[in-house]
């Protein structure tokens, strides 16, 4: 595989961005090789600028549900690009992508549309402690919540700390409020809330974790959460930025939690995200109440117009999501039937993960003791064979509704001969 213009594109982009990207994961400095500069994407393809064409299972790391370039979605955003691309006023666009967030996300009876899942995530920590009057947070380490500071924090493996900066830039002040414990322990945090739970605002966490490679939540996990939060007088936030639209949590362990943020597929591959839940807690944000949060591109016409459409067909598709679903146990099973080295394949709807290792990972030390090594290598490999993976064991890889069973073969047999290279 020929990697020449994209090396090039590579060295050009560095002298303009901190490693040539404008997202760090971007820049396979994980992986020890060059990342592929992309021309263009269709279907379950994406193509970079050196011809090489590949099975993509990155989707650009989750909205791209339907494959991309999607020709209802491009149909439509072709006809909202003529009328203008943003107006700062309010449009009936708005109102209908929120009917639709509604009819998956029921617990969302007010919401506000952001253009990223930091904002909405940043947006609901606020609306949390706003309304609560109280300052700290819990979050788990391994969860990703975004890139704001009160999340950046990740009190380090282990025990409960009381935050450190997980960036510089970050402040002690800050950090001092974010409480990080381990995922699936359940007795940290009935520990954490018997220690100090009337000054928790909220807790919030991935309620399937996809930020560590992928990690499910144990049995009573959630329920635990929802009780002490509900006891205490603390929100309980699920961020589905990542899990939204591809499994409903909310069906599946019968929680329903006072915030939810959304983000990546409610975009349909346009910048958008939104937070919201009870009214009686979405009722303070500005102008209706006195807790603060605007922007200059929410609700932006395209990007409601790419969510409308891409939501819609997910309603329109007779099983949607139970066939996808199906699918990507299928492609599991194929991979796990090659493996020549133990390796673990959690699943959650369409997304799922390949971790390098003989045991059941449930939380981030146990993402972090797997291979990586093999992982590195068997990446490399895979993508020789265009086949585009996550360049990270921590990532989520996700199927969409255009991968077809020619793919699937060719991935299978792809990772077969992956595998090989390990030994
Ligand atoms: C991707 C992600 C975010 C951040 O969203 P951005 O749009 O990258 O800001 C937040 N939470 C979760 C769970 C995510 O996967």
């Amino acid at each position: 595989m020929n990697l020449e213009k994209s090396a090039a594109a590579f060295e050009l982009a560095k002298k303009f961005m901190p490693g040539g990207v404008n997202s760090p994961v971007r820049s396979y400095s994980n992986v020890d090789c060059n990342p592929p500069f992309i021309s263009h994407a269709k279907g379950s393809k994406i193509f970079d600028i050196d011809g090489n064409a590949y099975i993509d299972f990155v989707g650009s790391w989750g909205p791209m549900i339907l494959g991309h370039a999607n020709e209802k979605v491009v149909a439509a955003l072709k006809k909202a690009v003529e009328r203008g691309t943003s107006y700062g006023a309010p449009t009936e666009l708005e109102t209908k992508l929120a009917q639709l967030v509604q009819k998956f996300y029921p617990a969302m009876e007010v919401m506000r549309m952001v253009n990223s899942g930091t904002e909405s995530t940043m947006s609901a920590l606020r609306v949390a402690r706003g309304f609560t009057r109280r300052e700290k947070i819990v979050k788990f380490i391994g969860c990703y919540h975004g890139h704001s500071d009160s999340l950046l924090v990740n009190a380090g493996s282990g025990a409960a700390t009381f935050g450190e900066p997980s960036s510089p830039g970050v402040t002690v002040g800050t950090a001092k409020d974010t409480i990080a414990l381990p995922y699936n322990d359940i007795d940290a945090v009935e520990k954490i809330f018997a220690e100090c739970g009337e000054q928790i605002a909220a807790v919030i966490v991935e309620p399937v974790a996809g930020n560590m490679g992928l990690v499910l939540p144990e049995e009573k996990f959630l329920q635990t959460l929802r009780n002490v939060t509900k006891k205490f007088g603390a929100l309980l936030i699920f961020d589905e930025v990542m899990s939204g639209f591809r499994i409903n949590v909310q069906k599946k362990f019968q929680i329903t939690p006072d915030l939810i943020c959304l983000g990546k597929i409610i975009g349909g591959g346009l910048p958008c995200a939104a937070y919201g839940g009870k009214a009686e807690i979405m009722r303070n944000v500005s102008p209706d109440g006195k807790i603060y949060q605007a922007g200059t591109l929410s609700g932006n016409p395209l990007a409601m117009t790419a969510g409308i459409e891409t939501l819609q067909i997910l309603i329109d598709t007779p099983n949607f999501t139970e066939n996808l679903t199906a699918k990507t146990a299928k492609l599991l099973d194929g991979i796990k039937k090659v493996a020549s080295v133990p390796i673990q394949t959690p699943q959650a709807g369409s997304m799922f993960s390949i971790f390098f290792s003989d045991k059941k990972v449930t939380n981030y030390d146990e993402s972090a003791a797997a291979n990586q090594l093999q992982f590195k290598k068997w990446f490399i490999a895979m993508l020789r064979q265009g086949i585009y993976l996550a360049p990270s064991q921590f990532e989520t890889l996700f199927l969409s509704a255009a991968h077809t069973d020619e793919d699937f073969e060719k991935t299978v047999d792809a990772a077969k001969n992956a595998f090989k290279e390990l030994d």
